[in-house]
């Protein structure tokens, strides 16, 4: 059988819920959206369904996943519903919808509903993705009050820049925020990983982690709470091929990378076709055999190459962690100039295997 494979350890997953709780003193919906951000969303929100607050996803085929696999806590649809008759289907499952457009809101004026619905009113504080406008969210909120298919409303916002820990964009968001919420009575959600890490002053009653879960920093410098993440997902595989090759050597396609001096060539059963991300340069750290060595070459689709000439004792079988608990996924897609996220989400091919359930 082929090698390579993500391992999850639903205990770190565990670990760094209960840290976005402690950390943030609310109540903390589980971002599993896109999978898990590829971690799995049934075995992860299995994981955490006990003492999770609930659970966010971006849409109801998500939502309803997890509902098919037997979980009963909160599920809240972060873009709502995409067509009214998603309300039928929301009202049945008992699931949270987040309202960020007019039209919405006719729907729901329009729909027949038995049971009101726990609704998040998502306010547009700067970043211009969705949401109500500043001047329309207090009759948004009136309105959906007088529809009187109402349970609750969750007032929410969201950050575009609450990674960058030195930058007042996130101030200025929480201060229209806070003008556009004047004299509202309820709760409100304004943090994702990085606002719940970084931005200690922002009122929560409830936050909504997601990439901290699966234990990679959201920042692209050290800081001292994401330090005490716990990477959930180790990406592995193992050496299938070993070149002894002289200086002057092109290795791999294109012949990106040329031997400077005898170099042992280690061949890895991994590739950009499982999500190993094809702009990884040579130098991206990889671990062999639990030491440091590096990516050379160009990844192709099922394999890619390491240096091992620094690793005498490391050969055909070796175990290569490309990234985990010790080579941070967050340190790879800096050095393939994306986000960890984006490694995550991309993961496809590899069997996912659990441990710590
Ligand atoms: C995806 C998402 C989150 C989680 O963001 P992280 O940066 O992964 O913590 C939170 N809120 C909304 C609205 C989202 O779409």
């Amino acid at each position: 059988m082929r090698p390579a494979r993500a391992l999850i350890d639903l205990n770190a997953l565990r670990h760094n819920y209960r840290l976005a709780r402690e950390v943030s003193g609310a109540r903390a919906l589980a971002v599993v959206k896109a999978d898990a951000y590829g971690h799995g969303a049934v075995r992860c929100a299995q994981a955490l369904d006990g003492e999770t607050d609930g659970f966010a996803v971006a849409c109801i085929e998500e939502a309803l996943q997890l509902r098919e696999a037997g979980i009963q806590a909160p599920i809240l649809l972060l873009e709502g519903f995409f067509e009214a008759d998603e309300l039928a289907l929301i009202e049945q499952h008992r699931l949270w919808c987040v309202v960020h457009s007019a039209w919405q809101i006719d729907a729901i004026e329009q729909a027949s509903l038995r049971a009101p619905l726990t609704l998040w009113l998502k306010l547009d504080s700067g970043m211009h993705r969705v949401g109500f406008h500043p001047d329309e969210y207090q009759a948004a909120y009136q309105r959906l009050l007088r529809s009187g298919k109402v349970a609750k409303i969750v007032l929410m916002s969201h950050f575009a820049r609450a990674d960058e820990l030195d930058c007042p964009r996130s101030d200025e968001q929480l201060a229209v925020f806070e003008q556009a919420r004047q004299g509202l009575l309820a709760e409100v959600s304004l943090r994702n990983s990085p606002a719940l890490l970084g931005w200690p002053n922002v009122p929560s009653d409830w936050v909504r982690p997601g990439i901290m879960l699966y234990g990679a920093t959201p920042f692209e410098q050290a800081q001292a709470l994401a330090d005490q993440l716990q990477p959930v997902m180790t990406l592995e595989s193992k050496i299938i091929g070993v070149r002894e090759l002289p200086a002057g050597e092109p290795v791999g396609y294109g012949a990106r990378f040329v031997t400077e001096r005898p170099t042992r060539v280690g061949v890895v059963a991994m590739g950009y076709a499982d999500g190993y991300p094809r702009h990884a340069p040579t130098g991206t750290p990889v671990l062999i055999d639990g030491k440091p060595s590096r990516l050379i070459g160009r990844v192709s689709m099922d394999m890619l190459t390491v240096d091992l000439s620094d690793l005498p004792q490391a050969g055909l079988g070796s175990h290569v962690e490309l990234w985990g608990k010790r080579v941070l996924a967050s340190d790879v897609a800096t050095q393939a100039q994306t986000i960890p996220y984006q490694l995550f989400c991309n993961l496809r091919r590899v069997p996912l295997l659990y441990s710590g359930n």
